[in-house]
């Protein structure tokens, strides 16, 4: 009877571990060696309150919790999407062309993918009618370079495809221009680097390109992989209103964005510290490369599993 009764109660409790589990919210297995959110919370910063004129004093935005963006269903990589792909539209000069390279190598730490740098697209293939001079500048349609010239040709194994031009860009809903514009359905986006400045002008203004174009590409194709802007951190994944705004912005992930991606895309986030560092020193910008190096130290020291 006792031991009928040991059998019993086993039952019930197995029955109730098995439920429980069923009704919990989704389940990430192993999370923790994605990164937990407390383990490099000291090496961030909490976003302060937007000042009159910045992005978040002007579109409110919800954020976005880790359990919010592993329920969505967010684009990653499959067996048969795994690469990023760059465009370069239009002509580049010699040091342009050496940051597009720098950047596919930086994408490569920063998300673990390949990347593969496509051939140019003519800009002789945009009609004249997606062109304007506007305030002086002669800018191009976002729309027409994202709709036309880049959805027709999307890579089969992209898991995603972007396009750089040299052309500032503009969108018909907006007045002036736009950094750049994407498409998530279809994992594009294409971006200027028209403001960025003049690369050969001095050793800060390479550096200065070089940031800016890390930072666009690296935002940009967080949004492709489902993330949205951040507003709980200084990430770079925070809105911008102006090239001011995103200047200010760190080129690194807070620890909850770092956790969404390195879940999605099944990344161990010491490995990728170890090589963003290694990065970011071959390219002499030892604050970005102490900061990895830092990050390196306190997830190491902390692996639960
Ligand atoms: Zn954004
Ligand atoms: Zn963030």
């Amino acid at each position: 009877m006792k031991r009928k009764l040991i059998i019993l109660k086993l039952i019930i409790v197995t029955s109730i571990g098995f439920l429980i589990a069923y009704l919990s919210p989704k389940v990430v297995p192993g999370l923790t060696k994605y990164g937990s959110d407390n383990e490099i919370e000291s090496l961030h910063q909490p976003l302060k309150k937007a000042l009159p004129g910045e992005w978040l004093s002007i579109v409110k935005e919800p954020g976005q919790t880790f359990e919010q963006y592993s329920n969505s269903n967010p684009n990653g990589k499959t067996k048969n999407r795994n690469k990023i792909y760059i465009r370069p539209i239009g002509n580049f000069s010699y040091t342009e062309k050496k940051v597009l390279k720098s950047t596919s190598e930086y994408l490569e730490n920063f998300y673990e993918l390949p990347v593969e740098i496509l051939d140019s697209i003519s800009i002789a293939l945009i009609p004249k009618t997606s062109f304007r001079i506007h305030q002086g500048n002669r800018q191009t349609s976002a729309k027409y370079i994202l709709n036309n010239l880049l959805a027709s040709n999307i890579p089969n194994d992209a898991a995603a495809y972007i396009a750089f031009t040299k052309i500032d860009l503009y969108n018909e809903a907006k007045k002036n221009f736009v950094l750049g514009l994407g498409n998530l359905v279809n994992r594009s986006g294409v971006y200027s680097m028209a403001r960025f400045g003049n690369p050969d002008n001095s050793d800060l203004a390479y550096k200065m390109f070089v940031s800016r174009t890390f930072k666009i590409a690296s935002h940009e194709l967080g949004h492709i992989f489902g993330v949205k802007h951040c507003i709980d951190y200084r990430c770079i994944m925070n809105g911008s209103n102006s090239l001011i705004e995103s200047d200010s912005k760190p080129v690194y992930f807070c620890p909850i964005d770092l956790k969404k991606v390195c879940w999605n895309l099944k990344i161990d986030p010491a490995e990728r510290f170890m090589k963003l560092k290694t990065f970011w020193s071959k390219n002499r910008f030892e604050e970005n490369s102490n900061f990895y190096h830092k990050s390196e130290i306190l997830i190491n020291s902390n692996v639960l599993e």
